[in-house]
């Protein structure tokens, strides 16, 4: 690889895939390819945000317009791995973690 391809590699980088392709659907939530990306989103949210279990997004689900996931935030039921997560204090840790990041 020649260096200005590894430059130009590193300026398309930091863009995340889901802004890139964000507002094509009526909802105008952020678009997910497959409900792994979108699950790992919302725990990512969780984790970083500092999120209530009961704050933030609680689910995924697969759009009927556009056919892409979604986040799903009131009156859902929780998703199971984040449920998990709170349940075996993994998520208390790793908010946590991310705080102490945060300040340095
Ligand atoms: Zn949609």
């Amino acid at each position: 690889m020649k260096s200005e391809d590894l430059a130009i590699a590193d300026y398309f980088k930091p863009i995340p895939l889901q802004y890139l392709c964000a507002m094509r659907c009526s909802s105008g939530k952020i678009q997910y390819d497959s409900q792994q990306l979108a699950e790992d989103a919302l725990i990512d949210q969780h984790i970083y945000k500092g999120f209530a279990e009961h704050q933030g997004p609680q689910n995924v689900y697969e759009c009927r317009d556009c056919g892409y996931w979604h986040m799903t935030s009131k009156n859902a039921e929780r998703l199971p791995r984040l449920q998990e997560m709170i349940d075996s204090g993994e998520m208390r840790k790793k908010q946590q973690a991310s705080q102490w990041e945060r300040r340095f």
